[in-house]
């Protein structure tokens, strides 16, 4: 008797499911004929590097079909969305699709002429929009948060990156160390890029393994920035920061100087980093850029990881930066070389040296501008020249390239410009923090 409930149960389920199933259907249908359908939709990826905003998935299918019926005189467009899966190259994607192959190797012609197919990353989300006949006249590929690229095929192919307008708003958090810098500021919710730069701005001012204690008090505002249609949003610049141990305060605000750079200040109009000399000799001329190159002497092309300067032997060279010698003697190629630790990720380096100043050795604290040798010509060298390297996270990178703190002193009415400046972005930052 329970055996024969049982089966009546289970059929009565099955057939309510089937009752659904077809209402379902139906109504698919008739959305079919009303609006368009939206065949594939995961929108519950996300992109690697940003964070999701929550209950935007439905407005932003909306929006984006808004955006395309309003600049398409109301043709209606078929949505597929793609969610790129590990292995799957865009060749393979367009598969699902019916282009003809020429047509096929025009699209990926013409996209690879804008962007590098290759550079294509897992979970990234391709969009394809088909008309009544399902013939696929666009392609739209997030490239990131705020850009799409376009690719219109029509007998032509146009690709185009779109900028996606954005709008960003002010957060600001504010946190005890008990662990360190970073792990307690992923604890207080401040996100990984923003915690980057927190630690990149305050590198020349401290050692965050010998400087930080327990208690340091961090209070930081940084923009975070949100894109339409899209359910994502990304973060921009920190607008100010402020690390107090015990009774000292490193403080920095956002400001765009006249020349236009976005640099870093105290209240005193300072940028009181110590920044790294980008040119640590008077009077050299910039003889062989960072990059690929044919050795002079060994003939293979290789990777130059430093700038060369020419200029006449005994010329003094300067220290970079603060920081304590690590090594001061003869290494190899680079002849006599010497290497300065500025902090826990800046490091610099000078080789070829016809000689050392003297007291100069392994531990020896060293201030910017101090000389700490002479050019020379030694080791793997054809003739008098400094060849400079910064490393940063024990690597080398371009010193020409690199965006460090100027150093500068503000002053008249940049100086002015600059307390009003300050003034606001403090007020806001305390608004935000105990409103
Ligand atoms: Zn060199």
């Amino acid at each position: 008797m329970a055996l024969n409930f049982k089966n009546t149960t289970l059929f009565f389920i099955i057939f309510i499911g089937f009752v659904i199933f077809l209402l379902n259907a139906y109504k698919l249908n008739l959305n079919n004929k009303d609006i368009k359908s939206i065949n594939k939709i995961k929108l519950t990826h996300i992109h690697a590097p940003t964070e999701k905003k929550p209950k935007l998935s439905i407005n932003e299918i909306n929006n984006l079909d808004n955006e395309f019926s309003k600049t398409n005189n109301n043709l209606k467009y078929t949505e597929t969305i793609i969610i790129v899966k590990k292995g799957q190259t865009f060749s393979k994607i367009l598969d699902n699709f019916n282009f003809e192959n020429r047509k096929k190797f025009e699209i990926i012609n013409s996209i690879n002429e804008i962007f590098d197919l290759r550079e294509l990353n897992v979970n990234q989300k391709i969009i394809f929009l088909g008309n009544d006949k399902k013939i696929i006249k666009k392609i739209i590929l997030e490239l990131d948060f705020k850009t799409n690229l376009i690719v219109d095929i029509d007998s032509r192919i146009n690709v185009f990156k779109k900028e996606l307008e954005t709008l960003s708003v002010i957060d600001s958090k504010e946190y005890l160390i008990t662990n360190s810098l970073y792990s307690d500021g992923i604890n207080n919710n401040i996100p990984n890029q923003i915690l980057i730069k927190l630690i990149q701005l305050f590198s020349f001012d401290l050692d965050f393994q010998r400087d930080i204690r327990k208690d340091t008090q961090v209070s930081v505002s940084y923009e975070k920035i949100f894109t339409q249609n899209k359910s994502e949003y990304s973060f921009g610049d920190i607008e100010y920061a402020r690390v107090t141990i015990k009774n000292n305060t490193l403080e920095y605000f956002k400001f765009i100087t006249d020349d236009g750079f976005i640099d870093y200040f105290n209240r005193e109009g300072k940028n009181v980093k110590k920044s790294i000399l980008k040119t640590p000799l008077d009077g050299a001329r910039l003889s062989s850029s960072f990059g690929m190159r044919k050795h002079p002497i060994s003939g293979f092309n290789k990777m130059h990881k430093g700038i060369d300067f020419a200029a006449p032997k005994g010329t003094p060279v300067y220290a970079g930066g603060n920081g304590v010698i690590e090594r001061a003697g003869i290494n190899g190629g680079y002849g006599k070389y010497i290497r300065i630790r500025h902090n826990n990720e800046y490091k610099t380096a000078y080789a070829h040296l016809s000689g050392f100043k003297k007291g100069i050795s392994k531990g020896v604290r060293v201030s910017q501008g101090e000389i700490i040798g002479y050019v020379g010509s030694t080791g793997l060298s054809t003739g008098p020249h400094l060849h400079y390297e910064i490393i940063y996270q024990n690597k080398q990178i371009n010193p020409l390239t690199l965006k460090l703190p100027s150093g500068k002193i503000l002053k008249g009415n940049e100086l002015e410009r600059f307390n009003k400046n300050y003034k606001m972005i403090l007020a806001n930052h305390l608004n935000n923090l105990f409103e």
